[in-house]
């Protein structure tokens, strides 16, 4: 009797045991058993949001999108022909699917796997009934084994690799094992939504239901955030690069990191900061605002000409060559400037020409100081700078060059200047990277120091001291082994190594 009682107490115990084993193999994983919910988009410490239209959205990514009319997704194709393997030479896949789409073959080849092929990249809208498809939006591709029917993917060695490792180049199954499961068929949602899809085992639907609206995740140890947020309620980080991705229910999906910001810091700390005359002619112009407020104050003493008849600074030449060397090993296509310096009757010659919120008033463009230049490549029109394969690349190489986006996208109240993915301003590469990485115009960035205060900058594992001041007396003023740059008006920032 009492074995029997001890018997039946151990037995279920152990059905209890195992019953939640079970359960926790099979039930449905959520959001948070990867990313841990932070706050809500008007409720977080650090950063602040800022609310935007729709109308302002102009490079989105996709998470489920089936097709859109929207130009942006045409814009940015490139044809994939030398790139990654095509069954023919016509595919077009968006710009920046194809570069992780490179990695991911060259994974593949390292593998010894030489048989995959992309067969379908973007498709037109030629018909009603190609309108409505995942490849009208440039993002998805299917692929397939050389020598074997489409359909057999899945069956393959190689196929099995292709399927297990693209989330690690921000490719997911456009549909999987859930709803009409197509192993051939994928979708480019970039790596922070590549890798969070694949450990939630979720597909792209799955994904975008389960997240809550404007409540803030924060996934893995990378500082990396993403959020949901309505087409009515959109909001960004404010001063922070980040990636927003259009959904089939109307929502966006918008993602950022903060790993790799470079710290900016007020500080009160005593330094030896004696301020020593300048004269003039050590004065630094490479931070000097000019726009529809500011008035140029400054034209390089050292203009050189360039390309064909083009006029440009000549250490701004410099490192526009050494950007263009790398850029033009990318591809067949060639990257070149389609203006540079321009002479004040020349910038009016144009501001009459155009209307005002294209081109500055004459006296007020960056292209008079010959620090600045518009860009373009053979690929397209200098519009869609952006979308195209070399365009891409400057974008987010050219602050190592010392280059800005100087009129960037959602920032036209504060330049005054709609959104130009071509014109690009020299700033030195320190500030460069840091307005690159938060995403600031230079307006932003020289309101960043208040007068009077001391900054520590760290970058490239250096610290720099940082004051901005005002000349009342016309002297300059200068610390031991400083740069001092003219800001404008008469504000100037001293900046020291310490
Ligand atoms: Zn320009």
């Amino acid at each position: 009797m009492k074995f029997n009682k001890k018997f039946f107490l151990v037995v279920f115990v152990f059905l209890i045991i195992m019953g939640f084993v079970i359960f926790e193999k099979f039930k449905n994983r959520t959001i948070e058993d990867v990313a841990i919910i932070i706050g809500s988009v008007d409720n977080i410490e650090n950063i602040k949001f800022e609310k935007i239209s729709e109308s302002l959205i102009q490079d989105n990514y996709s998470l489920n999108t089936k097709y859109d009319t929207d130009d942006y997704f045409i814009n940015n194709l490139v044809n994939a022909y030398g790139k990654v393997p095509l069954i023919n030479s016509d595919i077009s896949i968006n710009v920046n699917a194809l570069y992780d789409l490179e990695d991911l073959f060259k994974d593949l080849n390292n593998h010894n796997y030489d048989n995959i092929i992309v067969r379908r990249g973007y498709l037109s809208c030629s018909n009603e009934n190609d309108c409505v498809t995942d490849h009208r939006t440039g993002y998805d591709i299917d692929v397939y084994i050389k020598d074997r029917e489409w359909e057999d993917f899945e069956g393959h060695k190689e196929a099995k690799y292709f399927i297990n490792n693209a989330y690690r180049y921000g490719f997911v199954l456009r549909y999987t094992k859930k709803d009409n499961y197509q192993p051939w068929h994928f979708r480019y949602v970039g790596k922070v939504f590549s890798y969070l899809i694949h450990e939630l085992e979720y597909d792209i639907d799955d994904f975008v239901n389960n997240l809550e609206v404007n409540t803030i995740y924060k996934f893995n140890d990378e500082e990396t955030y993403f959020y949901k947020v309505k087409t009515d309620n959109i909001y960004i980080p404010k001063n922070i690069k980040y990636e927003i991705s259009s959904t089939n229910s109307g929502e966006y999906v918008i993602s950022y990191s903060l790993k790799t910001l470079t710290k900016l810091s007020e500080t009160s700390d005593e330094f030896d900061f004696k301020l020593n005359k300048l004269s003039n002619e050590n004065i630094n112009y490479n931070l000097i605002l000019v726009n529809e407020d500011k008035e140029n104050k400054f034209l390089s003493d050292n203009i050189v000409i360039f390309e064909e008849n083009k006029k440009l600074d000549k250490t701004v030449l410099e490192s526009y060559s050494r950007m263009k060397e790398q850029a033009n090993k990318l591809d067949n296509h060639i990257l070149f400037s389609t203006s540079a310096y321009r002479s004040y009757e020349e910038q009016k010659e144009i501001f009459e020409e155009e209307n005002s919120g294209i081109a500055n008033k004459p006296g007020h463009s960056e292209h008079e100081t010959g620090l600045a230049l518009d860009l373009a490549t053979d690929e397209k029109k200098v519009t869609y700078f952006y979308g195209t394969y070399i365009g891409k690349w400057v974008t987010d190489n050219a602050h190592e060059y010392g280059f800005i986006l100087r009129y960037l996208d959602n920032k036209e109240n504060i330049t005054k200047i709609s959104y130009e993915p071509w014109h690009f301003r020299f700033v030195e590469e320190m500030h460069a990277t840091y307005m690159y990485e938060h995403y600031l115009t230079l307006e932003e960035y020289l309101n960043l120091f208040d007068l009077n205060k001391k900054y520590i900058m760290n970058y490239d594992n250096k610290n720099y001291l940082i004051y901005k001041y005002e000349v009342n007396d016309g002297n300059i003023l200068k610390l031991e082994n400083s740069v001092v740059y003219y800001l404008y008006d008469n504000c100037y920032l001293v900046i020291t190594e310490m």
